[in-house]
């Protein structure tokens, strides 16, 4: 463990372990938040939030090379831990846990924990092997950091609920008391969701990137008004979205936020999930608005 400044970056388990249980010896919450690194204001608006509510709050960066598909951007996923650890400091972080693949697959991607039902839509149906990823890795995430709440942000809406899903069923002690919080998605001046892999779009790719919250939000604002009809709120969002001929679409659907399905019965009270995932240029965009319905 070496402290850098007023953060301490941890790179093994084993040390992270004795930290976390240190720390909870001595009465101390911990708060976690898993990235990827190669931070911006929505992660830090998640370390913000959980240092306000932890005294000890560890930033997970670790690019997981099990998420990516083969054909996928691990190798130039961007990394750059110094400002990394810059933002975290200023966002009231304590500790960083970056370890290397090694560290955290010592004899490779040997096992992995599958979530079924809602991997198997959207973002599963498009990277089918993701999900796995994901699951497995924050579950050995919490091992090393045993927090006792994790942090993470709506952005990746569909992975919150995959998460929650993994520690309900999660046999590890340590796993399943970890409580989730899903926090708001932090957006650019003209609405585009903060993310990580902005960094790739070009300026063409850039200027019209905000098509994709004018499309969520055209959608939204047709539930608010008081429509049902999912199909309509469907057309209504492809519609917005056809204004940029050159974005390629995946989804932009507008499904139940449990279940990530088409309900039958919309009642007042229940919560839409509109969920858009489309390509500019090289770069995969995913965005999305969760409505709940009152009466208009
Ligand atoms: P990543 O580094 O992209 O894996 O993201 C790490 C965490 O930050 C996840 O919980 C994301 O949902 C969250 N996150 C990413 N982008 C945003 C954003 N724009 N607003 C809020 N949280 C975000």
């Amino acid at each position: 463990m070496t402290a850098k400044r007023d953060i301490n970056i941890i790179e093994t388990i084993d040390a992270m372990q004795k930290v976390s249980r240190g720390a909870s010896a001595q009465g101390l919450t911990i708060g976690c938040v898993p990235t990827m690194g190669y931070l911006h204001e929505g992660h830090a608006s998640l370390i913000r939030h959980a240092a306000r509510n932890h005294p000890m709050v560890v930033v997970s960066i670790f690019v997981n090379p099990t998420q990516f598909g083969p054909k996928e951007d691990f190798a130039r996923y961007p990394r750059d831990l110094e400002r990394d650890l810059e933002i975290v400091r200023s966002a009231g972080g304590t500790h960083v846990f970056a370890p290397s693949v090694e560290e955290m697959y010592p004899e490779g991607p040997r096992s992995s924990i599958h979530v079924s039902g809602v991997t198997d839509v959207l973002e599963g149906a498009s990277r089918p092997t993701h999900f796995d990823g994901v699951a497995t890795v924050v579950s050995r995430l919490f091992e090393a950091m045993l927090p006792d709440v994790a942090y993470f942000g709506q952005k990746d809406y569909q992975q919150t609920l995959v998460i929650r899903q993994m520690v309900g069923a999660s046999p590890l002690a340590d796993v399943a008391r970890v409580r989730i919080e899903t926090l708001p998605t932090m957006r650019e001046e003209d609405g585009l969701a903060r993310s990580s892999r902005n960094i790739y779009l070009s300026a063409d790719d850039r200027r019209d990137a905000p098509i994709i919250y004018a499309a969520l939000k055209a959608g939204s604002d047709l539930l608010e008004g008081g429509c049902r009809d999912l199909d309509r709120v469907e057309q209504t969002m492809h519609e917005v979205l056809g204004q940029v001929p050159r974005l390629s679409l995946d989804y932009a659907v507008a499904v139940d936020a449990v279940t990530l399905r088409r309900s039958e019965a919309l009642s007042d009270g229940s919560t839409v999930a509109l969920l858009i995932a489309a390509r500019l240029g090289t770069t995969r965009l995913i965005d999305n608005l969760l409505v709940t319905l009152t009466r208009p």
